[in-house]
Formats: structure tokens, C-alpha cells, sequence
């Protein structure tokens, strides 16, 4: 999966001073900032930004010898381009491990520009103590970073697994199981069985945990469940959303791998394939 950087170590060194060869993680609007010359893209460094003062610069962290530094300022340069962040899931020709920091820092960085107010009473906030906190000068909030909550939920029914396929246009195109963002008042059980039944109509019992995954494309913490179907009968959309184009059981030696390694979801699909869940 795509946090799985063995054997390089994510480490923290926040007293260290910005070098030219460190990367910058900008963010506008959700978007994250890339270099692009002669088809070649990339993440930029301190060195890419010569003859502009990059005074928010902000440490992160560091994976190895490469340091990581947020900026929230909009930067405007030629040969540099804001894009989406889910890029970086796929551009292979950058380390993982390379990848996935500058996704963690791009998930702090868009948290750092949603708060540049304080939410409470409008006043510009500062950086706190803490690694990662923002403190309201005025009314005296201390803010933290957030993450969202999101269920994944592989339904099985004997050695067949619901697979569904989003209907939304441009969204993700590959077979994904149920899931869905934990509400507030929600135990992770509670949102299963919410999501189970609004998405296919299904109750579920028998919830087992599997793994978990950060998922810094939608400030999220992704956390994988199986559970067995309590019933057979599919009701695709029972909420009447319309989220779904499909909701199907697939046998286990039907199932097509589609591509996304790095995901949970497709980690969950292919266990569930070799019988390994
Ligand atoms: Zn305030």
C-alpha cells in the first residue's frame, strides 16, 4: 500500500534550517504545486524558487536525507503548475517514500490554509508549541490538524464479495467495495452497517477489522473491515442517492484485478481473490 515506505523511516527533526535540496510542499485551494520541465514532473525544492522569499516555509518532516517544508503562500512561476494531489499516487517516475510524505505534508498544508483564520472568531492564527498547532491569538483556540474517518467494508457472501462501481463522472473508474465517511455520533460498527444499507441494502454481521490506511487525497484515515452478509438480496441505492452504477456479488475466481495496488481497497480485493482474508 502506498504508507508502506520500508525500509525508509519518516523522522522529525523540526530545529534544522531550510537547504536548497529540500522540498517544498505548496498547496493552493486543495491543489499541490509541481515542477514541470521537458515533460518531466516533479516536486519542487527550495533551489527551484530562487529570487522568491519563501517566508512561511515550515518544516514537516524528513524521510532519510530528504527534508520536507510546507508553504501556503500561492506561488506563481513559470515553469510550475498546481494540480491535483491524487497525482501523486501515481507518478511513478518520484520514490514512494517521496510520494507519500509530500501527500502527508500537502493533507497538513491544506489544513494549515483552511485555518489561516481562526474559525471561531475570524482572527488570524500563529503557529502553537506543539508539532502541528495553530493557536488563535485572540480567543485563544488551539487548533489541530483533522482527519476524516472512512469505513471500507469488504461484504462477503461465501466465496463471493460485493463489488461496486461509483456512478458520479470522474470518479474512480475501478470496482471498490462499500465506504463511506464515519458521521459524527457514529461508532466505526455504526457507519458499516449505514453504509452497507445505503449503498446495497444489505445488513451486515460479523465486523472484523483488517487494516487501516492514511489517505491524505481526502484528508482521510481509510480503515478496512470485512463483515458477512446477513441476507443475499441486493438493493442497489437503497438511500435513493444514486451513488452507485453497480453493486454485485463477484465470485472469488471471477474477480478481475483492476489496477491501484496502492490502495486498501484493492489490497482487500486481491486477499479476498488469493483467499488469504
Ligand atoms: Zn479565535
Amino acid at each position: 500500500m502506498f504508507q508502506e515506505i520500508d525500509p525508509h523511516k519518516i523522522s522529525f527533526n523540526e530545529t534544522r534550517e531550510p537547504a536548497s535540496n529540500d522540498y517544498v510542499v505548496s498547496v493552493k485551494y486543495g491543489k499541490v504545486l509541481f515542477k514541470k520541465t521537458n515533460d518531466e514532473i516533479d516536486i519542487p525544492l527550495i533551489s527551484d524558487f530562487e529570487g522568491i522569499d519563501l517566508k512561511d516555509l515550515k518544516y514537516i518532516m524528513t524521510v532519510e536525507k530528504s527534508n520536507f517544508y510546507i508553504s501556503v503562500e500561492h506561488i506563481s512561476l513559470p515553469d510550475m503548475e498546481y494540480g491535483k494531489l491524487l497525482g501523486l499516487l501515481h507518478l511513478d517516475s518520484i520514490p514512494q517514500e517521496i510520494r507519500f510524505a509530500a501527500s502527508t505534508c500537502a493533507h497538513l498544508a491544506t489544513w494549515y490554509e483552511d485555518n489561516k483564520l481562526c474559525g471561531r472568531c475570524g482572527t488570524l492564527t500563529q503557529y502553537g508549541k506543539e508539532r502541528n498547532e495553530l493557536v488563535c491569538p485572540n480567543c485563544g483556540r488551539h487548533i489541530f490538524p483533522t482527519i476524516a474517518p472512512v469505513v471500507i467494508v469488504g461484504i462477503t457472501n461465501g466465496d463471493k464479495l460485493m463489488l461496486t462501481r461509483y456512478a458520479a463522472k470522474g470518479a474512480y473508474a475501478h470496482h471498490s467495495l462499500v465506504a463511506g465517511f464515519v458521521e459524527v455520533g457514529e461508532t466505526l460498527e455504526d457507519a458499516i452497517r449505514r453504509e452497507a444499507c445505503e449503498e446495497t441494502g444489505l445488513k451486515v454481521k460479523n465486523i472484523r477489522y483488517f487494516a487501516s490506511q492514511p489517505w491524505a487525497f481526502s484528508s482521510a484515515l481509510l480503515m478496512g473491515f470485512w463483515a458477512e452478509a446477513d441476507g443475499t438480496e441486493v438493493h442497489i441505492n437503497a438511500d435513493g442517492k444514486g451513488e452507485l452504477a453497480t453493486a454485485e456479488w463477484i465470485s472469488r475466481d471471477d474477480i478481475k484485478m483492476e489496477s491501484d495496488e496502492s490502495s486498501l481497497t484493492w489490497t482487500m480485493i486481491k486477499r479476498f481473490k488469493d483467499n488469504e482474508k
